[in-house]
């Protein structure tokens, strides 16, 4: 089969002929139909800690068609045919990040219990969102409650967007989006985001002039170093931050500041198959909709040179990758 291959930090992607999985008697093979292009993927393909090993397959948030179904899997509960999407994690096993070939390639290999099937009323390319925003909702569920908060969200990617849409649906007060990229700002409003801050400026004062008030959760999506100070600085007596971006350098907070604020500090990981069957349901309903956040799909022959420009800053939000082109 076709797949684009990390060969080692610095070289592009390679689009290669590797072996088609094969599939153990209680797995599933899908063909994959879209697949999202997320950033963790290229933090992966980075030197440092997170970085995956040569060969690797990126693509864990991915649509398709079953083909095969494990002969152990007698229940009838998929069949070839079913359109599907999967949490990226088989048997303890993650999906896309080095330890089983991802989605950016024909076929991808999926355990039922983390399967979910996309009904007719959702489309193969919105079935690949399913998995970034079931990020956002697993990180507004760890906030523990944002109906009536006041909320400052760092960063108008993929997932900072997310995290903004479900605050939005559980009833936060407000949510402030702190961005400096027009075109992120941008796809912030089409999103229904109006209230923006600049992280160049004064942010809590900034924050102050929309909301009359502070910013008593925010969600750090960037993950670069320097943040947390930053909102640990601004944040009022007894908030909470999340962190949701990936760090993976070591980072300095002074601790007496958010001691005597007597501050939270939550991380969040992922999501479990609650979040996805919920975020499913809510895009069936209507009731959140991610398909702005989409502003390309590309083939697997452009995706090399779509991956690279990824790198650094560009107009682009989520990217899928076109498998059936
Ligand atoms: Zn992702």
């Amino acid at each position: 089969m076709r797949a684009a291959v990390f060969t080692g930090p610095g070289a592009p992607l390679s689009i290669q002929d590797i072996d088609k999985p094969k599939i153990a008697e209680d797995e599933i093979l899908v063909r994959v139909s879209h697949c999202g292009i997320c950033g963790t993927d290229i933090h992966a393909s980075r030197e440092g800690p997170f970085m995956a090993p040569p060969n690797t397959v990126f693509g864990h948030e991915f649509s398709g068609e079953v083909v095969e179904v494990g002969n152990a899997l007698t229940e009838g509960l998929f069949s070839v045919g079913d359109r599907v999407t999967s949490l990226p994690f088989i048997k303890d096993q993650t999906i896309g990040l080095g330890e089983v070939t991802g989605a950016y390639a024909e076929f991808v290999k999926v355990d039922p219990a983390s399967v979910v099937r996309i009904p007719s009323e959702l489309d193969d390319l919105n079935g690949a969102l399913v998995e970034p925003l079931a990020i956002g909702l697993h990180s507004v569920k760890m906030a523990e409650g944002v109906a009536e908060k006041q909320i400052l969200i760092i960063g108008a990617g993929p997932i900072g967007l997310a995290c903004a849409i479900w605050c939005r649906f559980f009833g936060a007060r407000n949510v402030v989006i702190s961005e400096m990229s027009p075109a992120r700002i941008e796809m912030a409003k089409t999103l229904g985001f109006n209230d923006i801050v600049d992280p160049s400026g004064d942010v809590q004062a900034q924050f102050a002039n929309i909301t009359a008030g502070e910013p008593e959760i925010q969600f750090e999506c960037v993950g670069a170093p320097g943040i947390l100070r930053e909102c640990i600085e601004r944040a009022p007596n007894r908030g909470l931050i999340m962190g949701i971006g990936l760090c993976d350098h070591p980072d300095t907070i002074m601790p007496l500041v958010a001691f005597t604020k007597e501050l939270r500090l939550q991380w969040a990981l992922a999501y479990d198959k609650e979040d996805w069957d919920f975020t499913m349901q809510m895009m069936i309903d209507g009731r959140i909709d991610g398909s702005p956040m989409i502003t390309n799909v590309v083939s697997l022959d452009e995706l090399p040179d779509v991956f690279e420009a990824l790198r650094s800053p560009t107009d682009q939000c989520k990217v899928i990758i076109d498998l059936r082109r």
